[in-house]
């Protein structure tokens, strides 16, 4: 818990947010401003802002919440038709928020194709 970390005060239930999806590992929260008609965030539950400050057993977990993340997409968001998954890191990728997060973005054809 860091605590002047938004991502980290949702996660304890100190902002009121509703969580779609929770475990042991990670919470699925709508993101306060969507840029897709579904816009959703995986938040591992322990704090850390990066990939590259992840210790290796985070790095388990992180793949343990990506082999979990196809079923909660498709059976809580309802995402049938594809989906996008973001992690931006650093400053260049617009990340604001320094608590490691996956965006999921569906619910459209999406028109930015970056590879
Ligand atoms: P980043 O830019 O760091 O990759 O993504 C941070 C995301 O968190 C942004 O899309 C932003 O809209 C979202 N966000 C920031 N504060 C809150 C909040 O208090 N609640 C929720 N649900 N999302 C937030
Ligand atoms: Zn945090």
């Amino acid at each position: 818990m860091n605590q002047d970390c938004i991502f980290c005060k949702i996660i304890d239930g100190k902002i009121t947010t509703q969580k779609l999806y929770e475990d042991d590992l990670f919470v699925v929260v709508k993101d306060i401003s969507p840029k897709a008609n579904v816009h959703c965030l995986a938040i591992p539950k322990e704090h850390y802002s990066k990939l590259a400050d992840m210790s290796e057993r985070q790095a388990v977990d992180l793949g343990k919440i990506f082999a979990k993340l196809p079923d909660v997409i498709a059976n809580v968001l309802g995402l049938a038709n594809g989906y996008r998954l973001i992690i931006n890191q650093g400053e260049d990728a617009g990340q604001t928020v320094f608590h490691l997060h996956i965006h999921i973005v569906g619910g459209q054809k999406m028109d930015f194709i970056p590879a």
